[in-house]
């Protein structure tokens, strides 16, 4: 990826961070996103810059339209390309449908599906004059199985299926490939929230007896930026041990 700018949503932990560092460790420059956590994104760039890479990071909700078009502003001032955009920030306010507000509601379709949306409008200016890029959204199974209590999130997730899907046919004639990758339970901040019984129970689900690590699924993403994923497009890969076989 040497030359290749990377931009990652929420790539100050997680799934986000793992997908940051083996990006950098294949010569990327990686721009490290992230809301409120500075100190662990700035951990993230100085990881990459301490083996040799390159990196950044930028402070921006993707929920609010300016930061993110500040942000895209700024990559372009700095380096003048965005190839690779992976969407993966998201958040969840788990609640019963009749105990979910709207700004529960509000709050995770707004970051989850409008920030991706967000960045690819933002992005997609960039890469149709570099003649090309790659675009990655991060879903989840939730997205199709659904989950009782995750009604926000499922439909967010399934929202950026449809995404991912019209941009694919919308852009692929610009040499502009658009995946999602959509991840079962992995062990992450986002799933600490679950009681050691429902992380016993949710193991217990898995075929292949654990909790997916997010370099499980980082290197799936990176997989598709390579070459060799150079005819893989509109297509939504289940990265879920599998969950829902
Ligand atoms: P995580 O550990 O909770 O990390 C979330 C990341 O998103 C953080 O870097 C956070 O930044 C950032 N973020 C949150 N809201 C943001 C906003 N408005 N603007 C910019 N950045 C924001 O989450 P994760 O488990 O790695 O999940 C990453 C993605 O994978 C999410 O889209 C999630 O839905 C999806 N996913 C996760 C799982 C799972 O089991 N973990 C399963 C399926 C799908 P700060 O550090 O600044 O807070």
């Amino acid at each position: 990826m040497k030359d290749q700018v990377l931009l990652v949503t929420g790539g100050s932990r997680g799934i986000g961070r793992a997908i940051a560092l083996q990006a950098g460790t294949l010569g990327a420059t990686v721009v490290v996103n992230y809301q409120s956590n500075e100190e662990a994104a700035n951990e993230v760039v100085n990881q990459i810059s301490n083996s040799g890479g390159k990196a950044i990071a930028i402070r921006a909700n993707i929920g609010n339209t300016d930061d993110v078009n500040e942000m895209f502003q700024a990559v372009k001032e700095q380096f003048g390309r965005v190839d690779v955009l992976v969407n993966n920030a998201g958040i969840t306010r788990d609640k019963l449908l009749m105990r979910l507000t709207d700004d529960d509601w509000d709050s995770v379709i707004t970051t989850n599906l409008g920030g991706a949306f967000r960045c690819c409008r933002a992005a997609a200016p960039l890469m149709l004059k570099q003649k090309g890029g790659v675009i990655i959204n991060i879903g989840s199974v939730i997205g199709t199985a659904g989950a009782a209590g995750q009604a926000n999130y499922s439909a967010a997730k399934a929202g950026l299926v449809g995404l991912t899907k019209s941009l694919a046919r919308e852009l692929g004639t610009r040499n502009i490939r658009v995946n999602a990758v959509c991840p079962g339970f992995i062990d992450t901040d986002m799933t600490q929230v679950l009681k050691p019984e429902q992380r016993e129970a949710a193991i217990k689900q898995v075929p292949l007896g654990r909790l997916g690590q997010p370099e499980d699924i980082a290197s799936v993403v990176l997989f598709l930026c390579s070459p060799g994923a150079a005819y893989v497009h509109g297509t939504v890969i289940t990265v879920d041990g599998g969950l829902f076989i």
